[in-house]
């Protein structure tokens, strides 16, 4: 066996061992709230698609006709051969629906945070990032060669001392934070955050991508939510949870957008998003805005499966958004509990190190759930089924 073979086979092994492997399951089909996993129809408790819209027919005939008329691949970066009228529309529908001058797309939310942090920054500056913060945020921060330091979670204090201690040292300062927290469920001091960064001159970058479409009066996140403005604030998100598409985005002033166009380079230096990608996106920005109802069928979801827990004393982490999440002793301990749900028909995943510090069930619940469904998960979780 080579040295390469001998180390692959050896880290696998260990990774076994602490019960942290995981490997893929084929869904067949649609993926909406109920789902075929290996010949088993799942109630699907695992999906970003709040909304239900990466199956709704007005969305994927909104992916067909962008295909039919521009074709499947987009054939080049933006600055080349790449970009399409939808672009544009897509980047404008954006801006308007997050309140701010402009937009810009990516081909991944992933790839918005790293090239966007990556542009911004570099080795005179300083990042200040949420210990809780996604693995996009921090491989932007490594990326940029920025000074990074993770602050406690969602903690102000903390920041603040960091600040007052760091902040002289360099020359600009980014603070970078989830909005909603993805494997928590909660959600961060937004507005002192912001009054932070205006405090001590940082710019503030809020990554929305559990909040778009779920929180804010049109669904626009946490920004909306929260009233939030400013020529410093950065807002990132992705098209592929609620919006049930794929790709990322950035949004915030025409200049921002500009120096991006010029200087970040997982925009300048990748193809452009997909005809169909953009045309599903585009779809959905302009129903969801409008999509009051069913941005409230999930808020009675939430608000039900809340209920439902009280009432059966399980203990869930504090969430202010659609996941929830159930702490568990260790690793093998969420396993079981996932295997047993499973086998009760509902499909849910355990949440294991390295991608959270401790191991919990995450539940992320979707507008076309039935209560009847959160009703027998609650009795499985529960034991007296
Ligand atoms: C999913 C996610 C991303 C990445 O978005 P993709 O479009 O899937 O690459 C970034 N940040 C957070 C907080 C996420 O949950």
């Amino acid at each position: 066996m080579s040295s390469l073979q001998n180390y692959l086979n050896k880290s696998l092994e260990t990774i076994k061992k602490a019960n942290w492997y995981r490997y893929e399951k084929t869904i067949s089909g649609l993926s909406g709230s109920l789902v075929e996993i290996e010949r088993n129809w799942l109630v699907n408790f695992a999906s970003n698609d709040y909304l239900g819209l990466a199956s709704d027919k007005r969305v994927i005939t909104g992916a067909l006709e962008a295909i039919q008329k521009y074709g499947t691949g987009s054939t080049g970066s933006r600055l080349l051969t790449g970009h399409r009228p939808l672009h544009h529309q897509l980047e404008e529908a954006l801006a308007q629906w997050k309140g701010t001058e402009n937009a810009l797309v990516f081909s991944s939310g992933y790839q918005a945070n790293i090239g966007t942090i990556s542009a911004l920054v570099g080795k005179k500056d300083l990042i200040l990032g949420d210990e809780y913060n996604h693995s996009s945020l921090k491989n932007g921060g490594k990326l940029s060669q920025a000074h990074c330091i993770d602050y406690a979670h969602s903690n102000c204090r903390d920041l603040v001392n960091l600040l007052t201690q760091h902040r002289h040292n360099f020359r600009h300062c980014l603070i970078t934070t989830d909005t909603v927290f993805s494997m928590d469920g909660d959600i961060a001091p937004l507005t002192p955050l912001l009054d932070i960064a205006n405090y001590f001159d940082c710019w503030l970058l809020v990554d929305e991508a559990h909040a778009t479409g779920v929180l804010g009066v049109t669904g626009a996140g946490c920004v909306e939510h929260f009233q939030m403005k400013g020529d410093n604030l950065i807002q990132i998100g992705t098209l592929s949870k609620a919006i049930g598409s794929l790709g990322g985005y950035v949004t915030g002033s025409n200049l921002l957008m500009e120096f991006l166009r010029n200087r970040c380079p997982t925009w300048i230096y990748t193809t452009a998003l997909s005809p169909g990608d953009t045309g599903a996106a585009l779809t959905a920005v302009e129903i969801i805005p409008s999509a009051l109802p069913l941005r409230q069928q999930l808020w009675d979801n939430i608000n039900h499966f809340k209920k439902l827990a009280k009432m059966h004393h399980i203990d869930f982490m504090d969430s202010d958004s659609a996941i929830l999440c159930l702490k568990t002793p260790d690793a093998e301990t969420a396993l079981g509990l996932a295997q047993k749900l499973n086998s009760a028909g509902f499909f849910v995943p355990a949440i294991r190190p390295p991608t959270v510090p401790s191991s919990r069930l995450r539940f992320s619940l979707m507008a076309n759930h039935t209560q009847e469904d959160l009703t027998s998960l609650m009795k499985v979780i529960s034991g007296d089924k």
